[in-house]
């Protein structure tokens, strides 16, 4: 098992939360929330500035410990009652032990006027594991981003401006690992200028440790019996990014316009993000609606790829599986997903072993190791071995989920119409088929999979995959859970099961084929010749079978390509110093390509990243905190290639 813990919680008399593990409260036992409106709302001045914030203005609160969510969700409700109706708040906490889904509701309870909030936070509350978390409210009025993890591990990783900090985390007096100078420094490093900070703490070494970290703090009167607790303000200037090919680009100048080219799964989130954030966006489109190519397929697999290292795309994958998890809720279940668990069998010795591994890295309520009796039970058919369960996992049908994501006021759809050229005239992307001008906007985001190389130079190349579509039979709908193995099949979604997927380096038209039917349903053989039976497969031509073939789109490193894009020429002439050490860090600004974003490269896993992506995007546009970890968001950012090129001297 991994190190990961939930809290472990006891229960007073008043139905009040101790923690087990640190044995303190979790707030005042005379009145939680007057103790958060004093302390963290109050001394931060939160009912003055919110309702200062000017038309789409934004305010981000920082917090250490996000315990039961109550200073989160006072902090909602003053900025509902206050703030302007177009304006934001993001709220960055960090907690190493999140209660669990059923503590949390019990905690939450305690608070009858916060019920409206808490029952939107318990509904987003799913699949908080170990990376960043981000869970959206209100039509994304209010985002909420967990960073799950030690305050001294996650912060580090943390790329956002806090304006003002809320230091709760447990009295210094019994978690004195956490109130250290570390996190002090990391508390200076995320702060804007002139950033609010205020602790129910007036621990000596806590305020001293601030003041060195550069706020000016003082002692203030503390809520009820408490004499005192210490309030300040960052005096220090705002650190700036080191190193200028990943630094935030400039915010676009204009109206906040966009066109998003490619109406797949990462330009509809691409698209719905900015919506929600109140720019107007037009979707362009070549085929006659969303989800037309490879997004178009009717089941696609939540499916979590991991490594036991904790690389950036396993990283990636659990922050994009949790954000999708949430994004589906707002689905109907059982016709457009569902979370029916996926298990991935054990089909070989080296995947036992790999998952052997995987078992020790993540929490169990992730993922378990099974027995061939236990994975049968779980999946209602025989089978071979058993396997990694997933049971937060399950199938979703992308076209809901695209048409979900594209149904915003703010959004434009325009179909059979293909982005053949961009231009860049008077400030604006202006995008051409020929020389009739299909849309015109001072930001563009390119979100059409390969198709994207006509525009940029990006390492791109196509993987052509193709489903089968399976009757189901009376003896297959006893298939429960999503199966994996080389290939996958999921439950039946409107008497069909999904049957997927064969992968061709070499295919370039998108006609079904006959030859990879046959091969899929060897797939299927392999993973349970009980359900090939069930399915009467022997009967099936692969010739009458129907299916669909797609692109996925990858990129060489085969994580997702999403950020701001530069000049390729002028970047290779800014940068050629790497070319010699690679370790310089030249002072040239990057030659962004003002406004022009690219969303891509998500292989057969769109369904895990996509949507996500559209946030990080989001986030790079509009100088938003990132939703992902500071090194996962250079991981993906286009302009590793140019980067690496240059180091290699090529
Ligand atoms: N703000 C919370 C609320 O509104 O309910 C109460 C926070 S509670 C007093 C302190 C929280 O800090 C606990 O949930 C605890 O698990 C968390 N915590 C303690 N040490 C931590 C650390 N080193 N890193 C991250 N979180 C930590």
């Amino acid at each position: 098992m991994s190190d990961f813990q939930h809290a472990q919680l006891d229960w007073d008399a008043q139905g009040q939360p101790l923690s087990r593990g640190f044995g303190d409260v979790y707030f005042s036992r005379a009145s939680g929330l007057e103790e958060t409106r004093y302390v963290f709302l109050g001394h931060n001045a939160l009912p003055q500035r919110f309702a200062a914030l000017p038309a789409g203005g934004r305010l981000t609160v920082g917090e250490t410990g996000f315990g039961t969510g109550l200073n989160f969700l006072c902090a909602w409700q003053l900025f509902e009652r206050t703030a302007p109706a177009d304006a934001r708040l993001h709220f960055v906490s960090v907690e190493k032990f999140p209660l669990t889904r059923t503590d949390l509701h019990k905690a939450l309870a305690l608070w009858p006027e916060l019920a409206g909030y808490a029952e939107q936070l318990l509904a987003q509350y799913l699949a908080v594991h170990p990376s960043f978390q981000r869970l959206v409210f209100a039509e994304g009025r209010v985002v909420l981003t967990l960073l799950v993890g030690d305050v001294l591990e996650r912060l580090p990783e943390l790329d956002a401006r806090i304006d003002a900090w809320f230091l709760d985390g447990f009295s210094p007096a019994k978690n004195p690992e956490m109130w250290t100078p570390q996190l002090f420094a990391q508390l200076a490093r995320l702060s804007a200028a002139e950033a609010t900070l205020a602790t129910f703490t007036s621990a000596g070494f806590v305020r001293r440790g601030l003041i060195e970290a550069g706020f000016a703090m003082q002692r203030v009167k503390g809520f009820g019996q408490k004499r005192e607790m210490l309030a300040g303000r960052f005096g220090g200037q705002p650190q700036a990014a080191e190193k200028p090919w990943f630094a935030r680009p400039p915010r676009p100048e204009g109206p906040r316009r966009a066109l998003v080219i490619g109406a797949g799964l990462a330009g509809c989130a691409s698209a719905a993000n900015l919506a929600r954030r109140g720019w107007q966006v037009t979707l362009l489109e070549r085929r006659d609606g969303v989800a037309q190519e490879t997004s178009g397929n009717p089941q696609g697999v939540l499916y979590l790829k991991l490594s036991a290292h904790g690389t950036p795309l396993t990283r990636l994958v659990l922050a994009g599986f949790g954000h999708t998890l949430r994004l589906l809720q707002r689905l109907e279940r059982g016709h457009d997903w569902d979370a029916c668990g996926v298990l991935q069998l054990a089909f070989d010795d080296k995947e036992a072993g790999r998952q052997a591994q995987l078992a020790t890295a993540f929490p169990e309520d992730l993922l378990r190791p099974v027995s061939r009796e236990e994975a049968q039970a779980i999946a209602g058919v025989a089978l071979d071995c058993g396997g990694l369960y997933f049971p937060e996992g399950g199938w979703a049908h992308p076209p809901a989920l695209c048409r979900h994501l594209a149904a915003h006021p703010n959004i434009r759809q325009q179909f059979h119409q293909e982005a053949l050229e961009l231009r860049r005239e008077d400030g604006q992307w202006c995008a051409y088929s020929g020389e009739t001008l299909l849309a015109r906007a001072p930001v563009a985001v390119l979100a059409n999979a390969a198709e994207i190389a006509r525009f940029v130079e990006l390492p791109l190349k196509r993987i052509r995959g193709q489903i089968s579509r399976l009757p189901a039979t009376a003896a297959s709908r006893a298939l429960k859970t999503v199966l994996c193995a080389e290939g996958y099949v999921a439950p039946s979604r409107d008497d069909e099961h999904t049957l997927g997927a064969s992968f061709r380096f070499d295919g370039t038209d998108l006609e079904p084929s006959a030859e990879e039917h046959g091969e899929n349903l060897q797939l299927l053989r392999d993973i349970s010749t009980d359900l090939a039976d069930r399915l009467q497969i022997d009967r099936l031509q692969p010739a009458d079978l129907q299916g669909r073939a797609g692109f996925r789109c990858t990129s060489p490193d085969y994580l997702p390509i999403v950020g701001p894009l530069a000049d390729s020429g002028a970047f290779a002439e800014a940068y050629a110093v790497l070319g010699k050490d690679a370790r310089q860090v030249p002072e040239r600004p990057c030659p962004w390509l003002d406004g022009l974003y690219v969303n891509g490269g998500h292989g057969s896993r769109g369904l895990l990243s996509a949507p996500l992506a559209g946030e990080l995007l989001a986030a790079w546009l509009d100088d938003e905190p990132l939703p992902v970890p500071r090194a996962v968001a250079e991981a993906c950012h286009p302009n590793r290639f140019a980067l690496r090129r240059l180091i290699r001297g090529q």
